[in-house]
C-alpha cells in the first residue's frame, strides 16, 4: 500500500512537471483530465472535447478506435489546433490505451474506455532544429575565424622563419671565416662565399655536390673516405693549399640520438698570420745565433779566470766569478731552448729516427741527472727491466726526457724521491717520471705547456727556469707521434708519462 501511495506520488509529480502536454480522453476525445502544460493551451474553462478543438475530429476518433482495439500506442500528425483565441497550432498526437488491470487475475478485464494523450507542438520541432542549426551556424562561424586566425598565425611563422633564415644566411656571407657543412655523404649542404673564395670553388650552385669533386685536396687532407665519420671528434689541421696557409677546424654534427649526420668545416686563412710566425721564428733564431757566440768567449773567459790560469784569485773574486758563470749558463740554457723551439716551429729541427733502446735511454738520463738528484738529497730511482725499442732521434729523446727529470729535481723539495720507470703497454712504451714534489694546481695544469709558462708561487719563486723546457718536450714527443700525460695533485706529486709507439721491424 505504502508502495503504490508513493507511485502514485511520482506519477503526480510527473504529471504536474512534465515539458509535453498530457491529457486523458475518453473514446469519443472528451477530455476527463489534463497536466498543468496542457491546460496554458487547452484550458479546462474553454475546452471538454478535444474533438471540439482540433480541425479534424475524424481522425482523432479513428486513432482512438485503432488504440483501442488494437491495444497499442497510435500516433497521428499533423493535427491542427484551432481555437478561437490562439492561431491555429500544429501539434503531433500520440494516443495510448489506458489498461484497466484486473488485480486478482493481473489480465485485461475490458478494452480500453481511457487513453494518455500526449501533443507535441509541431513549431517546438521547428524551433528546436532552427535552434540547432543556429549554434551549428555559430559554431561553424567560430570555427572559420580560428581557422583565419591560425592561418593568419602560420603565414606569420613562415615569414618569421624565412627572416631568421635570411640573417643566419647573411650572417654566414658576412663571416670572415670560411664556412662548409656537408651531410653524412660528405655532399656539401652550405657553405659560404668566404670559403669558396678561399679554396677557389667553380661557380654555381654546390649544394648537394661531393666535396671530394669540389675539392678534392680538402676532402683528401680531411681523410672523408676513409676516417668513419661516428668516429669523428673535433680537431683542427693545417692545410696548405695554393700558397695559402689555412687552418681548418673540423666538428661532427650530431643528430637528437647523438648519431653523427654530417661535418662542418671552418676554414681561416692564416697565411698572413704564418708569414709573421715565420718572421718571429727567424728573428728569434738569428738573435740567439749572434747572443750565443759572444757568450760562448764570455764563458770560456771566466772559467780560465776561475781555474787561475790568467792569474791569482782571490776567494771573494772567485765567489763573484761564479755567480757570473751560473748566470752566464742559465743565459746559454736560455737561447739554446729558444732555438731549439724556434727551430721545432718552423720545421727546421732535423731529426735522425734509428732505432732506440728505451732501457739505454733511461739509464743514460739517470746518469746524466743523477750528481744534482745527490746535491739535493732526494731518492733517485730507476726502475727499467724493458728491452723495448722505439722509433726516434735519440738526441733529442733524450732532450725531452732530461727536461721532464730535471723539472722532477727542481720542483721536488729536499729529502724527497723521484723514480724513472718504462714499460710496455697495449703496443706504446711509457716512460714515466715520477716525483714527490709540489704537484701541480688544476688552473695551472692547463697552461703547463703553453711557451714561457711557469708556476708562480712561494715554493717556485727561487727556482731558476725558462717556461720552455716542458713545451719543447712536447714538441719533441708529438714528432715522434707520442705524447706526453701528466697526473698530479697540488702537495702530493707529480708523474709525467712520454707514451711513444712501440717499433716494430
Ligand atoms: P721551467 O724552465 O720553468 O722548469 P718548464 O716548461 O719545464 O719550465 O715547466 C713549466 C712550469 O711547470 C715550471 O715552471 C713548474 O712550475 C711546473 N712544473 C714542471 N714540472 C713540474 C713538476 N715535476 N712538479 C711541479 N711543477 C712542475
Amino acid at each position: 500500500m505504502k508502495e503504490l501511495f508513493e507511485r502514485s506520488a511520482y506519477l503526480q509529480a510527473l504529471w504536474d512537471v512534465a515539458s509535453e502536454m498530457y491529457l486523458v480522453l475518453d473514446r469519443d476525445g472528451t477530455i476527463l483530465d489534463r497536466n498543468p502544460l496542457a491546460d496554458k493551451l487547452l484550458p479546462v474553462s474553454k475546452v471538454n472535447s478535444l474533438a471540439e478543438a482540433i480541425a479534424e475530429p475524424d481522425a482523432l476518433r479513428q486513432a482512438l478506435e485503432e488504440s483501442a482495439i488494437q491495444n497499442r500506442p497510435v500516433s497521428i500528425q499533423p493535427l491542427t489546433v484551432s481555437l478561437a483565441a490562439e492561431a491555429s497550432l500544429e501539434i503531433t498526437l500520440r494516443v495510448t490505451p489506458i489498461r484497466e488491470v484486473q488485480r486478482s487475475a493481473g489480465v485485461d478485464a475490458s478494452p480500453p474506455e481511457r487513453f494518455l494523450a500526449c501533443l507535441a507542438r509541431k513549431s517546438n520541432e521547428l524551433d528546436i532544429l532552427e535552434e540547432t542549426a543556429r549554434l551549428n551556424d555559430e559554431r561553424v562561424e567560430r570555427l572559420r575565424e580560428r581557422l583565419t586566425l591560425v592561418s593568419r598565425e602560420l603565414v606569420d611563422r613562415t615569414l618569421q622563419l624565412a627572416e631568421q633564415k635570411n640573417k643566419i644566411l647573411t650572417i654566414i656571407n658576412g663571416m670572415g671565416d670560411g664556412l662548409i657543412g656537408c651531410d653524412d655523404k660528405g655532399r656539401m649542404i652550405q657553405y659560404n662565399d668566404t670559403a669558396r673564395k678561399l679554396l677557389s670553388l667553380p661557380e654555381g650552385d654546390l649544394t648537394q655536390k661531393a666535396l671530394s669533386g669540389v675539392c678534392p685536396e680538402l676532402a683528401e687532407a680531411l681523410r672523408l673516405d676513409s676516417f668513419p665519420l661516428a668516429r669523428r671528434t673535433q680537431e683542427e689541421l693545417n692545410f696548405p693549399y695554393r700558397n695559402k696557409e689555412i687552418r681548418v677546424g673540423v666538428s661532427p654534427i650530431f643528430d637528437d640520438r647523438r648519431h653523427a649526420v654530417g661535418l662542418v668545416l671552418i676554414l681561416q686563412d692564416r697565411t698572413k698570420q704564418a708569414e709573421v710566425d715565420r718572421m718571429k721564428s727567424d728573428l728569434i733564431s738569428i738573435v740567439s745565433h749572434e747572443l750565443r757566440s759572444p757568450l760562448t768567449s764570455i764563458k770560456g773567459y771566466i772559467d780560465l779566470m776561475i781555474s787561475g790560469d790568467l792569474g791569482e784569485v782571490n776567494d771573494s773574486m772567485r765567489s763573484y766569478l761564479s755567480i757570473i758563470s751560473s748566470n752566464a749558463n742559465r743565459l746559454a740554457a736560455l737561447i739554446d731552448d729558444m732555438l731549439d723551439l724556434s727551430r721545432i716551429e718552423s720545421g727546421k729541427l732535423t731529426m735522425t729516427f734509428g732505432k732506440v733502446d728505451v732501457k739505454y735511454l733511461c739509464d743514460y738520463v739517470y746518469l746524466t741527472i743523477r750528481p744534482q738528484a745527490e746535491q739535493k738529497k732526494l731518492r733517485f730511482n730507476l726502475e727499467v727491466q724493458s728491452r723495448a725499442v722505439v722509433s726516434g732521434d735519440i738526441d733529442r729523446l733524450q732532450q725531452a726526457l732530461t727536461n721532464l727529470v730535471s723539472n722532477a729535481i727542481k720542483y721536488t723539495p729536499v729529502g724527497g724521491s723521484v723514480t724513472i720507470r718504462a714499460a710496455g703497454q697495449g703496443g706504446n712504451i711509457h716512460i714515466s717520471v715520477q716525483d714527490t714534489g709540489f704537484g701541480i694546481s688544476e688552473e695551472n695544469l692547463k697552461r703547463l705547456f703553453q711557451k714561457f709558462f711557469r708556476v708562480k708561487n712561494e715554493q717556485t719563486r727561487n727556482i731558476g727556469g725558462t717556461g720552455l723546457g716542458l713545451c719543447i718536450a712536447k714538441s719533441i714527443v708529438e714528432a715522434h707521434e707520442g705524447q706526453i700525460l701528466v697526473e698530479t695533485r697540488e702537495g702530493t706529486g707529480s708523474t709525467f708519462t712520454i707514451v711513444l709507439p712501440e717499433y716494430h721491424s
